[in-house]
């Protein structure tokens, strides 16, 4: 963090909180509203940019403000994203450190539009040409086509991130963009069949109906009207704001520039449209057979589910010991069965997009030997906190712990090796560690998700309530251990607990969770005969995404689980994190209205103790608040000194121990550092900048 004195002059409130006199939550927050006030939408805490979210648009973002920020120094102009993004371009393209930028922030603060600001602000200073751009042009069109297919209406935000995506964006020796990786991880799928109230299914689905031609609509046998599918809840088809048909052209555009071929299009929709007609497929009970409840397709017009064998609804096949039994699914488990069929599909499809997408955007065999500069862009859902909070909220706030962990990490030790560099004596820092909560859950033998796997695992009858049990019993032990070596144990056991519930004392706040369906998501298992009616359709992609349901490939071997799944691709994410220089934006929402103008301190309040910006600010005002580059600090203030003034013919260092003597600072007030002078108080500075101001 260099010393950005311009960030003094001429500025609503103070550019960089570091510079905040006095620093209390309360000053902190009102230097966020003034700016805010004033548009000034980004405020810095050193390298650190915040971002809040001005839910209007501002003309920052033209090709004149790129231009701007352009190769111009962090604290030369006052603070934006793309002074950010600037800086990272030109530290992986000039010193050859590979990027990644961790953008962190609750649901709707803004994250997503921050990764492409990002991206867009590289796209536009980086190398031209024709092969250029057409790898530019590709890596931005992947967003809306993921947006479709992965974002909803929720209750924070109109366009919902509900899966998490990191992007490696690739570049050669030149800085020029050669293709990327996208990550994708565990997409919200419950939505598919239900959504809460006031929320939406994903976008594509009323995309589709409102957008494709009566042509293509007749071809997939769907109906333009929304109220004719069981999926598509009704109470908020029609968001202010959104023109589906207009996205579905967006969208179909995207498809194409990124490099899908006209028939996977056609194959992608029509999957789409199967999972809509899956939702119509109602059951009815049917005589009882052997005394077993069964149930029948009410609709035995074939044309609902594509050809689909109903009878997958009806039976479940379970094979034991080399035998098979066929045991009747009652009306309840064939609707189970449907939704788990339909969730599955979707998420399939997801999956298998983005899969396409690498394959078009993955650097080409001419470069792919060679060594890239890598750029990572993560943007992933932020903490989660509602009511009924399930196994979704639990892996989101998961991975949100895991982030925090890295932002602790690597600030700190960004410092400290600053320090380290640059000879200065470091003093350490009492901070909170959540490192317990991340172990409460991802420990080996005893974490939350072990347990979970090993519930799911078990023989026997298990429910949701067995593992709760289970989580009591275990974690209550634990935390009777815990507590003799330390007070603050995570998992939080009062008797105010509701039913069913367990409760988790997460860095950003207590959240109740519901065990209901936390067996059954984690076990994520489809019967195996409904992937074998999805291998049998006809279809090429269907069968791709199930290639279990082959007879030929009989695998008894259970699919890993969706907790241990997101655990492994959690630890590969962090893993590659670590090996980059993190840059960070921490986005914060001013009001849950999603309107302009609105700041509400307590909201804002809640998000600045949680992101632990406070504990960030101190952290870079420990020791000493402010550095800058010898021959920065002397240029701006060598006019306050004679001996300085109007030339200093030597070492810049010793210029600047002549002034700052000059100018009676006091000693302890600073200190020399091999490349840099570090100033311990913000006043010194202030009182700089005031003898600067009157000369
Ligand atoms: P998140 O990804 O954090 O959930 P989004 O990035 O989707 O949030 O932002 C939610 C909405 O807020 C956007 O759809 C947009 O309307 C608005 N928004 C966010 N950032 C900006 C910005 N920099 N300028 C204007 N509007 C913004
Ligand atoms: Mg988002």
């Amino acid at each position: 963090m260099e010393v950005k004195t311009s960030l003094l002059d001429n500025m609503i409130g103070v550019g960089d909180m570091v510079l905040l006199e006095p620093l209390n939550e309360d000053s902190f927050i009102e230097n966020l509203r003034s700016r805010f006030d004033h548009n000034e939408i980004y405020t810095y805490i050193g390298s650190v940019v915040i971002s809040m979210n001005p839910y209007r648009s501002l003309p920052i973002y033209t090709p004149q403000k790129v231009e701007e920020y352009r190769n111009r120094n962090f604290y030369e102009l006052s603070p934006h994203i793309y002074a950010l993004a600037d800086e990272a371009y030109r530290s992986l393209r000039d010193q050859d450190k590979d990027q990644c930028i961790l953008i962190t922030g609750e649901s709707g603060a803004g994250k997503t539009e921050a990764s492409k600001l990002v991206m867009s602000y590289v796209a536009a200073v980086c190398g031209k040409g024709q092969e250029v751009n057409k790898v530019k042009e590709q890596l931005l069109q992947s967003n809306p086509v993921l947006e479709a297919f992965g974002n909803a209406k929720t209750m924070r935000n109109d366009n919902s991130s509900r899966f998490g995506k990191y992007m490696d964006i690739e570049f050669d020796f030149k800085g020029d963009p050669l293709g990327g990786v996208i990550s994708n991880y565990l997409l919200e799928k419950s939505r598919v069949c239900k959504q809460p109230r006031g929320e939406r299914n994903f976008h594509i689905f009323y995309q589709l109906l409102s957008g494709a031609s009566d042509d293509t609509l007749l071809k997939l046998k769907l109906d333009r009207d929304f109220s004719k599918y069981n999926y598509l809840s009704l109470d908020s088809a029609n968001v202010n704001g959104l023109d589906d048909a207009a996205s579905f052209r967006t969208v179909r555009n995207a498809m194409q520039i990124v490099g899908f071929m006209e028939d996977e299009v056609q194959s992608v929709l029509e999957l789409v449209a199967a999972v809509l007609k899956l939702g119509n497929i109602e059951f009815k009970p049917e005589s009882r057979v052997n005394g077993f409840d069964e149930s029948r397709v009410k609709d035995k017009n074939g044309e609902t589910t594509g050809g689909l064998d109903n009878r997958a609804f009806s039976y479940r096949t379970v094979e034991a010991k080399m035998e098979k039994m066929s045991t009747t699914l009652n009306v309840a488990q064939a609707y189970y069965a449907r939704d788990a069929l339909a969730k599955n599909l979707y998420s399939r499809l997801f999956s298998w997009l983005v899969t396409r997408i690498n394959e078009s955007i993955k650097v080409g065999p001419l470069f792919a030997k060679t060594r890239h500069k890598v750029m990572g862009v993560l943007d992933i859902y932020g903490f989660e906190i509602f009511e009924d909070n399930s196994f979704e909220q639990f892996i989101i706030n998961y991975c949100n712990e895991k982030l925090q962990q890295i932002f602790i990490e690597l600030t700190l030790r960004e410092e400290q090796e600053e320090y380290i560099r640059e000879d200065i004596e470091w003093t350490n820092i009492v901070y909170f560690n959540n490192a317990v909560i991340c172990d409460l859950i991802e420990n080996n033998q005893n974490g939350i998700l072990a347990m979970l796997d090993e519930e799911c695992l078990r023989p026997g009858t298990v429910t949701d309530d067995t593992f709760l049990d289970k989580l009591n019993t275990i974690c209550a032990e634990h935390q009777h251990f815990e507590s003799r070596l330390s007070k603050n144990s995570k998992f939080l056991t009062d008797h105010s607990l509701p039913h069913s519930c367990f409760r988790i004392q997460h860095y950003a706040g207590k959240v109740l969770y519901r065990v209901e369906g936390f067996v059954d998501k984690n076990n994520d298992l489809l019967y195996r005969d409904l992937s074998q009616a999805m291998y049998k359709a006809t279809h090429s992609l269907m069968r791709q995404l199930f290639p279990e349901g082959n007879p030929a490939k009989v695998n008894l071997k259970r699919p890993p689980t969706a907790g241990f799944q997101f655990k492994a691709s959690v630890g590969v994410l962090m893993k590659n994190l670590q090996t980059k220089n993190p840059n960070y934006i921490r986005c914060i929402k001013p009001n849950d209205k999603k309107v302009a103008h609105i700041f509400t301190d307590s909201l804002v309040c809640h998000q600045v103790r949680y992101l632990g910006l406070m504990e960030n600010v101190r952290v870079r005002r420990a020791g000493y608040a402010f550095r800058q580059p010898y021959e920065s600090c002397l240029k701006r203030y060598k006019m306050l000194c004679k001996t300085t003034w109007p030339q200093w013919r030597g070492p810049a260092r010793d210029g600047v121990a002549v002034l700052l003597t000059d100018c009676s600072v006091p000693t302890e007030e600073f200190a020399y550092g091999r490349s840099k002078i570090f100033i311990r108080n913000p006043r010194t500075l202030f009182t700089l900048e005031e003898r600067r101001r009157a000369c």
